[in-house]
């Protein structure tokens, strides 16, 4: 006789809770939004609301986003 089912009744780890992705404060309402647009080459980070209102300055064809502190051209298909 074996004592192979021991291993199976392992107790789980319990408390390890998937980390969410956090993004820094909008730069410019401050606020931690669940979701920011970020810039690839620097810090530069926008929320979804203001993105919608600065919209018609930061893109001239709605996939892709210009950096307004660096310049970079950031794709609105990659998070
Ligand atoms: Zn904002
Ligand atoms: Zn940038």
């Amino acid at each position: 006789m074996t004592t192979s089912d021991e291993a199976n009744s392992k107790p789980r780890r319990l408390g390890r809770q998937r980390k969410r992705r956090v993004y820094p404060p909008c730069v410019a309402c401050k606020t931690k939004a669940s979701f920011a647009w970020t810039c690839r080459k620097c810090d530069f980070v926008m929320c979804q609301e203001c993105m919608q209102d600065n919209l018609w300055g930061m893109t001239c064809n709605n996939i892709t986003w210009t950096c307004p502190d660096c310049g970079w051209e950031n794709n609105f298909g990659q998070r």
